[in-house]
């Protein structure tokens, strides 16, 4: 039922253009498949978690209690006296420890430092690219951890953290990895090309992607709050016994105050709310500890993915139609949109908007294209079977005119006694009308068993000047009624093989057409001339003529120019395609030329054998 060919390749191409531009649309679709992270990453079920850090940090309130930035060294190292005392498994923290501050305070910080078990301090990577190390008297056994971030580029929020970063040769892992290690009282990071080893725990942070790794944050307590339990420097100071919260729990020691942090960062759930940048080493703490991480998709199952939904989409609209195609594409739409998140609960993360601009452009082209290929079709078939219609009521219209003229005829005979001269002229109109009945069923029959492939065409040599002189001179009553003067020129002498009533039929058609289709009181013009071995028949006329967009339909079955059915001329529109199909059975074909208003000439050029040089100028 279904016709391959111009179909197929109409899909094919919607296919693929669909596919192109959503692979292009993927890499433009990027703050898309972001924001489409950030809205999965707030709406994945929470699963209870008991964090294996706390937080100790100093806020405004701490700042300006204890003396401000200027006594944070001070105030850092009461805290962490106070906290140690608690028995902490390991303290990591995220303040720069570089420069000499006031030398009281640096060796009581000193003092509280070396008391510390599983200690991290930080470490930055500067501009130049020169590592900034904490003092050497800070440092003595103590770790060191990269405190840097990945915030996006588009829209600064930290979605992966970086878990080693390198700078002049020197190479330090991340302040969260060093305090998970510590933690786990592991001594050494096992690292190979795919993936980072701690213990038991194996990360999948490839080398290739500066061993990134998703943050999987722990879902805020309250607003702008993580779940992560806090306690600030002046609740310490304030009562010291809260200390306890830190038994057994990795301490991440840091400030949150809005006017001393500067590592702020958005994160999927923050909302416009910034988070700390200890808060957030805590909360990668945290996704190291639970070990289970977010990967992204390979590329190919990306790709594998588009293709496949934009695939389906097409499939959809190549074997179903109608309101089943539609109900198919609308459940293909929403898996297109619920398969990342599905993908997503099951820790892969896949791009979201590649997939569904695929899926959506593969089903709307699809269908679009299928919507119109259907209209076409049914217009198409609609307009065919009026010219259907109009064809079979123009060919009953035909053979009525012999039909009646041999029934009047007889009537004649039947009634009245009639001389017996005018016996022999009634006899033979009906013999003639009869006998131009039987050539018209003939012809049409013939054309059409012709063409199915189930007639040989007849083989007889004939003269082909004969053929035109005689159907010029049954045209010419016609050309007579339009005071239409038919021109012959010297006919060239040339026999034609092959079936003597079709070409004659071929011939009359235009003959009749240059007449049909011509103003009175104008001329037409025969010629029949040889070249190369081939007969010319051309019919001139100085009728209405067609244009080029005209010229190429006029031998299709039923087209009938404008101009030909405003003209009032009777027609069927099947004439030439006969014409043309009789051409090529002999091994000829037709050429036309013509210009809207003045006129046209039709040449069939058929292969012949030439008689005589006659007319051959
Ligand atoms: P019909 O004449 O019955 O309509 P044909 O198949 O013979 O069908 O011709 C097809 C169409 O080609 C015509 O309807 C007419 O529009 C156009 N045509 C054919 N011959 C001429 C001509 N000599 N001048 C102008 N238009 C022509």
């Amino acid at each position: 039922m279904r016709k391959p060919g111009g179909q197929t390749l109409g899909y094919l191409t919607a296919l693929a253009a669909s596919f192109l531009l959503a692979t292009v649309a993927g890499w433009l679709g990027t703050p898309i498949d972001n924001y489409a992270y950030d809205w999965m990453f707030r709406h994945q079920p929470r699963e209870p978690w008991e964090p294996q850090s706390a937080l100790l940090v100093a806020d405004e309130a701490s700042l300006t209690e204890l003396g401000g930035l200027l006594r944070l060294r001070r105030a850092l190292a009461e805290a962490l006296e106070r906290a140690v005392a608690a028995g902490p498994k390991a303290v990591a923290i995220d303040v720069v420890l570089a420069d000499e501050g006031d030398p009281a305070d640096d060796a009581r910080l000193e003092a509280a430092l070396a008391k510390m078990p599983n200690l991290v301090l930080s470490c930055e990577l500067l501009a130049d690219g020169r590592w900034q190390l904490p003092l050497e008297r800070f440092r003595r056994g103590a770790a060191l951890g990269h405190v840097h971030g990945d915030p996006g580029p588009l829209d600064g929020v930290s979605r992966v953290a970086p878990l080693e970063k390198a700078g002049s040769r020197q190479r330090y892992w991340a302040l969260a990895l060093e305090a998970f290690r510590l933690s786990r009282g592991v001594s050494q990071i096992e690292e190979s090309p795919e993936e980072l080893r701690v213990g038991e725990t194996v990360i999948p942070a490839r080398r290739a992607d500066s061993r990134a790794v998703r943050i999987r944050y722990l879902p805020p307590a309250g607003e702008g709050l993580s779940a992560v339990p806090r306690l600030t420097f002046k609740q310490l100071h304030d009562n010291p016994a809260l200390a306890t919260m830190f038994r057994g729990k990795t301490v991440f020691v840091g400030v949150t105050a809005q006017s001393a942090a500067r590592d702020r960062l958005l994160t999927p759930y923050s909302h416009g709310f910034y988070m700390a940048g200890v808060e957030i080493h805590a909360n990668l703490f945290e996704t190291l500890a639970r070990g289970r991480f977010l990967v992204s998709a390979p590329d190919l199952a990306v790709v594998g993915l588009c293709l496949g939904l934009a695939g389906a989409g097409v499939l959809i609209f190549v074997l179903r139609s109608g309101w089943q195609a539609y109900v198919l594409a609308a459940l293909l739409l929403v898996a297109a949109h619920v398969l990342p998140y599905e993908f997503f609960l099951h820790d892969t993360v896949f791009p979201y908007f590649a997939p569904v601009s695929a899926a959506w452009l593969a089903t709307v082209g699809a269908g679009a294209f299928q919507f119109v290929t259907v209209r076409r079709r049914l217009r198409r078939a609609e307009a065919e079977r009026t010219r259907y219609q109009q064809a079979v009521h123009f060919v009953s219209h035909e053979m009525r005119t012999p039909l009646t003229a041999i029934q009047g005829s007889s009537d004649l005979m039947r009634r009245y006694k009639l001389s017996e001269e005018k016996s022999r002229e009634i006899a033979e109109r009906i013999s003639s009308e009869s006998r131009r009945l039987a050539r018209m069923i003939e012809t049409f029959l013939s054309v059409e068993r012709l063409s199915a492939g189930e007639m040989e065409l007849k083989q007889e040599v004939f003269p082909a000047r004969e053929l035109v002189v005689n159907c010029i001179e049954r045209a010419r009553p016609l050309a007579e009624r339009k005071q239409i003067r038919i021109h012959t020129e010297p006919l060239a002498e040339a026999h034609l093989t092959g079936d003597r009533e079709l070409m004659e039929y071929a011939v009359y058609n235009l003959l009749t057409n240059a007449v049909k289709y011509s103003p009175a009181e104008t001329q037409v013009t025969v010629r029949a001339r040889c070249e190369d071995g081939r007969l010319r028949i051309s019919v001139e006329d100085q009728g209405i003529g067609m244009d080029k967009d005209e010229l190429k339909k006029i031998f299709r079955k039923f087209y009938r120019t404008r101009r030909a059915e405003a003209s009032g001329e009777k027609g069927t529109g099947i004439g030439l395609s006969i014409v043309e199909q009789i051409v090529a059975h002999h091994g000829g074909r037709i050429e036309v030329t013509s210009q809207p208003g003045r006129g046209s000439c039709f040449t069939l050029v058929l292969p012949a054998q030439v008689a005589s040089r006659a007319g051959s100028k």
